[in-house]
């Protein structure tokens, strides 16, 4: 046994996310013993960054109901998401929003004051008819409160919090049984193996894959990579969501809410052209069409600037005070990144790679699920996910906006639920694979040798400029062949790399090339699974396929990291207790 020091925990969270901090508070609040692990400080975590809501049909401005939010969420998905997953997490929002609101998330409110909410993209009532208004909002710091409040919650709870760790790989054993973790403490480099009963991946999304994002630099898809390692297929990962409006050239999100509030989109010649893509809701479609929809009017010409390559979010006749009120932090970072206040003058927004809609199987109790050859799939015993990093598929092959940080607390607290009942019938630790440690060590010490060798951020920023050209909005099959050559050739380029050649190895550029290597494992993933999907759905865009094909693609894509190769699964298209909606054209 090697001497790397141990402590034991019922569970092992990994990732301080809503997703992670949801799911770690169902276990500390059931007396289990849990540890969270995070890269950064847990309120620095991704979720911080959400702006316009969670969606949940409280019906406080508008009339609502589960049933009609379920049925846009199916539509958003493109009748990719499961449905039986997505009427559970429709069902348990109203519920979980107003239990957040008593762990101290401060809504805003309406002058009656229940909890404020706005209209969102895609959103509607009565199965597709008028706006629906139902995105329930803390300004346009929605994540910033529910992180906070779910931090707070946790430290009264006893969570057990490990700040700055980066967790290397996970332990498993040879049936594939998750054994807990290899950690290493950023600011020391000193390695921890955690064992742990179960282990909950909720390490968030992957967007730093490309080039210009919405997402922070630590989003870097690593628990999707250390599942791969562990022999775990990921799911519909040719689904990456485009935002429709981030700052132009710099990728900062400028939220859908501001749409919700009645801010439009206008193109060089003043036109409101979402009129023309989306007669009915305009500005307020999906972000895939209203994405697509700039594009469009870009490549005609009509794109602003000097480039005539953005165009303009006009929102000067909202009038300063709902600015102010309601969307104070975009008014900030609009004057502050674009020297634009949206009070006088529409500000410059472009599509940016926003989501990530595939990642780890998991099924509604957030346990991770693979594929046999006997039947139907089966759960990895004491491995979960929740969160950006899994599929569950409640997105399918497009999110719509304020479901993702529903996503993270229903499944989150399912995923805490399901490990407290198996805590029950799994008392003991199974004993460590000291293979597995070993496999995980050698990721680390790989990074210990200095030499001549190519540095390290020039790959990475050849990688994130290779998904932009070969795999972004719009796909082609002779382009993202050649996306695949070029990924394979960086990750050549990748194994015979070094860390510079300086008297020190810091641990940060140690981490930077662990978080490349896993970048290159989910840009593997996405590259393959986009270039074997023959049709346009959600968002992916195909210009050679361009119809959606039921008949041949009505299924989610796994792609194994051994010989890259590609299984697929049915869509669960059964709901749990009202009828399935069924596939139709997808018009807004
Ligand atoms: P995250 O919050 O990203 O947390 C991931 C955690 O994993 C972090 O604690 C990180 O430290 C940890 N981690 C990762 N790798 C490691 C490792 N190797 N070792 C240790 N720790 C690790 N959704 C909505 O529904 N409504 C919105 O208004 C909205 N606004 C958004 C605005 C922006 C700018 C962005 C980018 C996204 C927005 N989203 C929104 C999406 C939503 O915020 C995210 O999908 C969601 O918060 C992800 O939560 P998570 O818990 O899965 O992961």
């Amino acid at each position: 046994m090697n001497s790397i020091p141990r402590r034991r925990f019922d569970c092992l969270v990994i990732g301080a996310g809503g997703g992670g901090l949801r799911a770690a508070l169902q276990l500390a609040q059931g007396e289990a013993h849990v540890a969270v692990v995070s890269k950064v400080f847990p309120t620095r975590s991704h979720t911080v960054a959400a702006q316009g809501g969670i969606n949940a049909a409280l019906g406080n401005v508008l009339p609502d109901n589960w049933h009609w939010h379920m049925y846009d969420t199916v539509k958003g998905s493109d009748y990719l998401g499961d449905q039986d997953a997505i009427e559970y997490m429709c069902r348990a929002a109203a519920h979980l929003v107003i239990e957040l609101e008593h762990y101290g998330v401060p809504f805003t409110r309406l002058d009656n004051g229940r909890i404020y909410q706005r209209t969102f993209g895609g959103q509607s009532q009565n199965f597709g008819g008028d706006h629906a208004a139902r995105t329930c909002a803390a300004a346009d710091r929605t994540g910033h409160a529910l992180l906070h409040a779910l931090y707070q919650q946790n430290l009264k709870a006893r969570t057990h919090f490990f700040d700055e760790f980066f967790v290397i790989d996970l332990l498993v054993d040879k049936d594939g049984s998750a054994l807990g973790a290899l950690v290493i403490e950023i600011e020391t480099g000193e390695p921890l193996i955690i064992e742990a009963k179960t282990t909950l991946i909720a390490t968030g999304g992957a967007g730093r894959l490309f080039r210009t994002t919405t997402n922070a630099l630590i989003n870097t898809g690593d628990g999707m990579a250390m599942a791969l390692r562990a022999g775990i297929p990921l799911q519909d990962m040719e689904f990456m969501q485009f935002h429709p409006t981030a700052l132009a050239g710099i990728g900062i999100l400028i939220t859908e809410g501001v749409r919700g509030e009645g801010g439009y989109l206008i193109n060089s010649e003043g036109e409101r052209f979402m009129e023309r893509y989306a007669p009915k809701v305009k500005d307020l479609a999906s972000r895939d069409v209203v994405s697509r929809a700039i594009y469009e009017e870009i490549h005609a010409g009509r794109g602003c600037g000097p480039k005539k390559d953005y165009i303009l979010l006009k929102l000067d006749h909202l009038g300063a005070e709902v600015i102010k009120k309601r969307l104070p932090n975009i008014r900030d970072l609009s004057i502050r990144f674009a020297h634009v206040d949206p009070i006088e003058k529409p500000i410059p927004v472009n599509p940016t790679v926003h989501y990530t809609m595939g990642g780890i199987p998991t099924n509604r109790f957030g346990q991770v699920v693979v594929p046999v050859e006997t039947g139907p799939e089966v759960p990895v015993p004491g491995l979960y996910a929740a969160g950006e990093c899994a599929c569950v598929s409640v997105h399918g092959a497009n999110r719509l906006g304020g479901n993702s940080l529903l996503d993270i607390i229903v499944f989150g607290r399912a995923a805490g639920n399901n490990i407290l009942e198996y805590l029950k019938e799994n008392r003991f630790h199974r004993p460590m694979a000291e293979d597995a440690v070993e496999r995980a060590t050698a990721r680390l010490t790989r990074w210990d040798k200095k030499g001549a060798g190519e540095s390290v951020d020039l790959i990475c920023d050849e990688l994130r400029l290779t998904m932009e050209k070969y795999c972004g909005v719009y796909r082609k099959q002779d382009v993202l062949d050649e996306g695949i050559k070029k990924v394979t050739e960086l990750d050549q380029r990748l194994k015979r790399a070094t860390l510079r050649d300086h008297s020190k190895i810091f641990n940060t550029a140690r981490i930077e090339a662990l978080e490349l290597e896993n970048l290159m494992e989910v840009a593997y993933a996405t590259v393959y699974s986009a270039a074997a999907r023959h049709e346009s759905r959600g968002a992916h865009s195909r210009q050679d396929y361009p119809k959606r094909d039921d008949i041949h693609w009505l299924k989610h894509t796994l792609y194994s990291r051994d010989g890259h190769k590609l299984d697929y699964k049915p869509v669960r298209m059964k709901p749990l207790t009202v009828e399935p909606f069924p596939p139709k054209e997808r018009v807004y």
